[in-house]
C-alpha cells in the first residue's frame, strides 16, 4: 500500500513539474537553477539535474522553493 502512494505522489509530482517547471525537457531536466539573494538573481547548471530525469520526487530544491511558489502563486 505503501509503494502505491509512493507512486500516485511520483505521478503527481512529474505531472506538475511538467506542467509547470521550466527545466523540464520532455522528461528531463535543463539543470538551470536559479536563487535569488539580496535583489541578486543568479543561475547555474547542476550536473546532478542537467540531461537527466526528471528528480522532483527525490527532493528537488528548484521546484520546491521555486516552481511551488509560483503555482500556490497562481503565476
Ligand atoms: S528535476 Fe526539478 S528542476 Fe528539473 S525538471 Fe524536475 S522539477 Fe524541474
Amino acid at each position: 500500500m505503501v509503494l502505491v502512494e509512493k507512486t500516485k505522489n511520483k505521478i503527481k509530482l512529474l505531472g506538475m513539474a511538467r506542467q509547470h517547471c521550466a527545466n523540464w525537457d520532455n522528461g528531463n531536466c535543463l539543470g538551470c537553477m536559479i536563487k535569488s539573494k539580496n535583489n541578486k538573481l543568479t543561475f547555474r547548471i547542476s550536473s546532478k539535474f542537467a540531461n537527466k530525469s526528471c528528480q522532483v520526487d527525490k527532493k528537488c530544491r528548484y521546484f520546491d522553493n521555486v516552481v511551488t511558489p509560483g503555482i500556490n502563486n497562481a503565476i
